[in-house]
Formats: structure tokens, C-alpha cells, sequence
């Protein structure tokens, strides 16, 4: 879409429900539009106010003034040989951030970013490297899924009599950033993505998953029904405080408590720990065992994920031969442990290893030459 000049458009992809019926209105128009509308959008993934042939023409004129439907443009498009399809995508002239479509047999998952960068700093990952620039927008985080599902060609697909299959059955926030440290923006996104008029994912498919901030933790439990994972990734906080420094504010035990209410509070199955499997750091038989002692008997379950390396770490994958025993023997222990496959990895893809890099200030420069240059690595 061309840069607007004069005032702002309202990107109609940041508002959920409520606020859209609220904007109707305020074009004079009647709230239930707003449902029309939607359909347009999360159904049919139109982005033209032109196209939406059931709407007043009036109001049509009125959208065009002063909404947009519009989505993060593609920067750049990777594929891996797995399947696995890499989005580098713009947040300014300068920065950019990624989004991961991950295919399986059974489902399709999309691992999408809410911020640019990330200000935690745990010492395994990637975008930590970058350091932190900004929160996205709302729009911005539906937008991904939204631009996603236009790029798979899911809503063509949608709109062929007798197919009702979906591409993007799965929505992980586990790209780049951390999603509570951009709560404001973050909840209205995953309400618009659960909501019916929505995207209609169900609670069990949407997940956020965080590096432990516990506060919001609390927060996210009144406010919205999702699927939660944690990074825990060490059994004991003298390790963790090295991982997630995070964790030097809010120990393991204070975390716990957290994730044991969320379940309460949400009537949830489980919460998933991630645990990146480190060479020789935390992998070894008698973590394992401690890890087992914090989860057993919980609503718990593990996913080890093992470490994928980025240019400048010091730190190594532990070998599949230590990970499937660490898992033996949280199983022996009692607890649901699982491995995750490792995809996209041949386009950087895989986890941790999002850095959505820097664009080229001198393409910069170049304006609206700026998609499909080269950028820097
Ligand atoms: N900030 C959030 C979400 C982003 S990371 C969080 O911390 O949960 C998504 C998952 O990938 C997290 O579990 C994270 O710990 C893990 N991860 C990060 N770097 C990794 C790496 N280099 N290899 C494997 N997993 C990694």
C-alpha cells in the first residue's frame, strides 16, 4: 500500500470487536456493520473497502477516508527444504522483524513476533543480541497472521464451495520479542484472533509463551483465554538467573505459583515449559531428576527444544543421544516430556534464531526501492 499522506487511517486490523463496532459508529453508521466488516476481513481476507459490495456506498466512501486494512510489508521470503517459510518483515525504514510458517501432517503452525527486538537478554537467544526497539502494534501482530493466511492462500481456499480447511491451524507468539512486556498491544491481538468473527482460533490453539514476567502473568489470567508456555529452560535459579535474567526479579518458585494460578484461574489443561537443551549447561540426568521435583504432579508438561546455534555463541547443541535420555528420565519421573522437531533451521528459522536484521541504511534511502533489496546480514 502506497505511505498515506495527511491524516492518519485507522488500521482496522488493531481493533477488536468492540472498538470497531465503536468506530462504525463514529462514521455514522450502524455497530452490526461492524460485523460485516469483519466478515470481509477474517473471513474473506479483503483488504479493499471497494471490493465489500454489501456496504453502503456512503460508508464505503467513509472507509476510504479514514480506515486502512493494512498488513506489515514483505521485506524478504525464505523456504526451507522442509516446507518451513520465513517472512522478513518492515517495522520502519530501518528495522524489521520475522514470522515462521511451520507445516506439519496434522496442522500448520505460525510462529508470529510482538515486538522488534527484545530487551531481556537471555543469554541462548538470538534477538536478544539485537537488543530492543520497539513494541509492534496491534495491527501489526493480526496483521501477520492476516498477511500469512493471504500468502498460503487460505482465504482463495475458503472461498471454494465444500472446503473448509485451514492452512494456519496453530498461532504460537514465540517469534522475536517478549508478548507480556507488550501486554496493551498483545491482548485485543489474541482476542481478535479467538474471537468468532474473527479468526476463530479456538483457546488451545492460540499460545503465548514468555520468558516469566510474572506480574502480567496474573494480568493476562483475568483478561484472556489462551494456551500458556513458559521458558523455563533451568531446574534451580542459580542457573535460570544466568539463562532468563529475568528470573533474578522472579524466581522459579514465584513463576510456579503464577502458572499454577493461570490454570485455576482459566480452566486450562496444562502449561508447557520449554527447556532448550544446552550442552553440558543443563542437560545433564540429575537436572533432569530436579526439574521432574518442581513439575511432578502438576498440570505440566515439557517440551525440550534443542539449542539451535547463531553466529557469535559460545554455547552447543547437546547431542540427541543426552536429549533423549534427559527425556527418559523425566518420563521415569512422572512428568510429560516431549522433544521438538527442529525446522526451518537451513533459512534461520528455527528457534532462537530470529534476528530480523537490520535493513541497510543506505538501501534505506532509496525509499520505495526498499522491497526485495538485499539486507544485511
Ligand atoms: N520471549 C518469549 C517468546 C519468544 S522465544 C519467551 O521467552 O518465551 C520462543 C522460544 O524459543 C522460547 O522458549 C525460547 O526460550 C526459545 N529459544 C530462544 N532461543 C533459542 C535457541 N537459540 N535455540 C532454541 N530455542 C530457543
Amino acid at each position: 500500500m502506497p505511505i498515506q499522506s495527511g491524516p492518519e487511517r485507522v488500521n482496522l486490523l488493531g481493533l477488536e470487536r468492540p472498538a470497531l463496532e465503536a468506530f462504525v459508529q463514529g462514521q455514522g453508521s450502524k455497530p452490526f456493520r461492524a460485523r460485516q466488516l469483519m466478515n470481509w476481513m477474517y473471513k474473506r481476507g479483503e483488504g479493499s473497502f471497494e471490493q465489500m459490495t454489501d456496504l453502503a456506498k456512503v460508508f464505503r466512501g467513509e472507509l476510504v477516508q479514514h480506515a486502512e486494512i493494512h498488513s506489515p510489508d514483505i521485506v524478504k521470503e525464505q523456504r526451507s527444504a522442509d516446507g518451513t517459510r520465513k517472512w522478513l518483515l518492515k517495522a520502519d525504514a530501518s528495522q524489521a522483524f520475522e514470522m515462521v510458517f511451520i507445516p506439519e501432517d496434522d496442522r500448520g503452525t505460525l510462529c508470529i513476533s510482538s515486538q522488534v527486538g527484545c530487551a531481556l537478554d537471555c543469554s541462548f537467544c538470538a534477538t536478544a543480541q539485537q537488543g530492543f526497539n520497539r513494541n509492534l502494534s496491534t495491527a501489526e501482530i493480526v496483521g501477520q497472521v492476516w498477511l500469512a493466511k493471504r500468502e498460503l492462500g487460505e482465504f482463495e481456499r475458503a472461498r471454494e464451495p465444500g472446503i473448509d480447511e485451514r492452512i494456519v491451524t496453530n498461532v504460537v507468539f514465540m517469534g522475536m520479542g517478549e508478548p507480556l512486556a507488550n501486554f496493551r498491544n498483545v491482548v485485543p491481538a489474541l482476542r481478535i484472533l479467538m474471537d468468532d468473527l474473527g479468526f476463530d482460533l479456538s483457546r488451545r490453539r492460540v499460545t503465548l509463551s514468555t520468558s516469566g514476567l510474572v506480574p502480567q502473568m496474573y494480568k493476562l489470567a483475568e483478561e484472556v483465554n489462551c494456551a500458556l508456555a513458559v521458558s523455563l529452560h533451568a531446574p534451580d535459579d542459580e542457573l535460570r538467573n544466568e539463562l532468563v535474567p529475568i528470573n533474578r526479579k522472579h524466581p522459579i518458585a514465584e513463576l510456579l505459583e503464577a502458572c499454577w494460578h493461570y490454570i485455576d484461574e482459566q480452566n486450562g489443561r496444562s502449561v508447557t515449559f520449554e527447556y532448550v537443551m544446552l550442552d553440558g549447561v543443563n542437560d545433564s540426568p540429575a537436572q533432569a531428576r530436579a526439574l521432574a521435583r518442581l513439575l511432578k504432579g502438576r498440570p505440566a508438561k515439557i517440551n525440550l527444544i534443542p539449542f539451535n546455534p547463531f553466529p557469535g555463541t559460545q554455547l552447543r547443541r547437546s547431542p540427541a543421544t543426552v536429549i533423549q535420555r534427559f527425556r527418559d528420565e523425566l518420563i521415569q519421573q512422572g512428568v510429560l516430556a516431549t522433544v521438538r522437531r527442529t525446522r526451518g533451521d537451513d533459512i534461520d528459522a528455527a528457534c532462537g534464531q530470529l534476528a530480523g536484521r537490520v535493513v541497510d541504511r543506505t538501501t534505506v534511502r532509496l525509499g520505495s526501492k526498499l522491497v526485495g533489496v538485499a539486507v544485511q546480514a
